[in-house]
């Protein structure tokens, strides 16, 4: 059952996306059908964690990294039957470092980066179904994931978001990181560990990747230039992000001074300091 957006709860963070995803669902699900023919894009999928990288947050029950690779493959399966060109980072248990899965995604051309992962919280009632991108032209493939993702899940919609995580900002080609739930969520949990929802997954991920072009092309120019003021989120600005974007942050958040003193505090934010947790797994 897909979700209405227009009646879910919105971060104001994501409310320029959600809102230009929301205008052009119907346009988005009336070409769906003509999307499913291959192209010579090549996917790179980019399974989360692996070998000792468990991933998640210590104590957790649900193992990220197996969830992340599952849903991975699938994907590739589906993508393939559409005739894409698909390249796994990783494609068994195995621990490949960060730089080691942005060389493999930048050393082809035509092609887009997806990178799988599940969230996770030490507050049990986090949840939610969230979309990350860093450059501008990672931004249609984002929101189109987004959309048919969230749109797919019983979770709720936390928004497409921009940060700089290392594997999207180090990428040369479109770049998106979809977080698939919080397995530190009993619910989210549960509907994570069945194969039949795991496929869901891929197979809406999949659609976001063969809609990207059709949802992106909906978009006008000054609705693709309102995605260019997503913020940096604050914790990100004061560690990791270039200085340009530093000083932005700067301009337009006094609530950033309060984590200047500390790389390690979280988010003034309560609803996005989640995802902190999860931080270092994903290279910040
Ligand atoms: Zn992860």
């Amino acid at each position: 059952m897909r979700r209405n957006f227009s009646q879910l709860r919105l971060l104001p963070a994501a409310l320029s996306i959600a809102t230009v995803v929301s205008a052009t669902s119907s346009a988005a699900r009336t070409s769906r059908a003509s999307q499913n023919s291959g192209s010579s894009t090549t996917v790179v999928i980019d399974a989360g964690h692996g070998g000792h990288d468990r991933g998640g947050i210590p104590g957790q029950s649900v193992a990220e990294k197996e969830m992340t690779l599952d849903v991975a493959q699938r994907l590739k399966s589906l993508l393939a039957t559409s005739g894409y060109r698909v390249v796994m980072t990783r494609d068994s248990d195995v621990f490949v470092p960060l730089p080691t899965r942005v060389a493999i995604a930048n050393s082809y051309g035509n092609a887009i980066f997806v990178c799988i992962h599940f969230n996770s919280a030490k507050r049990m009632g986090a949840g939610g179904i969230e979309t990350y991108f860093y450059s501008r032209d990672s931004l249609p493939l984002a929101s189109a994931i987004h959309y048919y993702v969230a749109g797919g899940a019983p979770s709720s919609n936390r928004g497409v978001r921009r940060r700089g995580f290392y594997v999207l900002r180090k990428t040369t080609i479109p770049a998106v990181l979809v977080e698939c739930g919080f397995l530190t969520n009993p619910t989210e949990a549960a509907y994570a560990q069945t194969t039949s929802y795991r496929q869901k997954l891929a197979e809406e991920i999949a659609a976001g990747i063969r809609g990207r072009s059709s949802v992106a092309s909906t978009l006008n120019s000054a609705q693709i230039a309102a995605g260019e003021s997503i913020p940096l989120q604050s914790y990100i600005d004061q560690t990791k992000a270039r200085s340009s974007d530093r000083s932005r942050s700067k301009r337009s958040s006094k609530k950033s001074s309060k984590t200047k003193s500390s790389k390690k505090k979280k988010s003034s934010q309560p609803a996005e300091s989640e995802a902190n947790a999860t931080q270092k797994e994903r290279g910040d």
